[in-house]
């Protein structure tokens, strides 16, 4: 090969290289121009639902996320506010009231994996966070084998029906309302 072939055969090499790093550069440009979309319209998704200015919406997720905003911004995570599982706490804990009335220790939850069926004084009873009978099956905490499993509305895989949006307008998935003890029957 004389120099002047050496030469071009490199330049061709380089320049198909500059070409392939502009695409993925291009490429990369793109998703993260999608994803401020996609952000910005879910954004305005939950204003039109919760008549809060979408900027304020989107402060409230940014004051919340502690990964990257591709990782962050996801349907798991803000999903739309629609369908009848999909709760905004307000109205979850207004739907617990008229379910099982304002005293708390009668509201019921059951368990997505073994069915348990629970209420927050059971959780109370073991000396444990109130909080938990919405999220953890009772197995975890009474010590007993015979009664509930190890669940955890929060972990790996989610098998809860219900997904309740707080007050930062972020996504928590919820055990299910217990048929037992209502008050009101659908
Ligand atoms: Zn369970």
């Amino acid at each position: 090969m004389s120099d002047q072939e050496a030469l071009d055969k490199l330049t061709k090499l380089a320049n198909e290289d500059d070409k392939k790093r502009e695409q993925k550069e291009y490429k990369k440009y793109t998703e993260h121009g999608d994803k401020i979309q996609w952000i910005i319209e879910r954004a305005k998704h939950y204003e039109k639902i919760t008549l809060v200015d979408y900027r304020t919406v989107i402060d409230l997720w940014e004051s919340k996320r502690n990964m990257s905003y591709m990782n962050f911004y996801q349907d798991g995570k803000q999903p739309l506010l629609e369908g009848e599982n999909i709760f905004l706490l307000d109205d979850w804990l207004n739907e617990a009231v008229k379910l099982f009335g304002k005293d708390k220790m009668k509201w019921g939850f059951v368990c997505p994996s073994c069915k348990h069926d629970q209420t927050v004084a059971d959780f109370e009873a073991v000396g444990t966070d109130p909080a938990n009978a919405y999220l953890h099956c009772i197995g975890r905490h009474n010590k007993k084998e015979d009664e509930g499993c190890n669940w955890a509305a929060y972990g790996l895989f989610n098998i809860c029906d219900i997904t309740v949006i707080d007050t930062n307008f972020l996504a928590h998935s919820v055990f299910s309302f217990s048929e037992k003890g209502r008050l009101v029957e659908y």
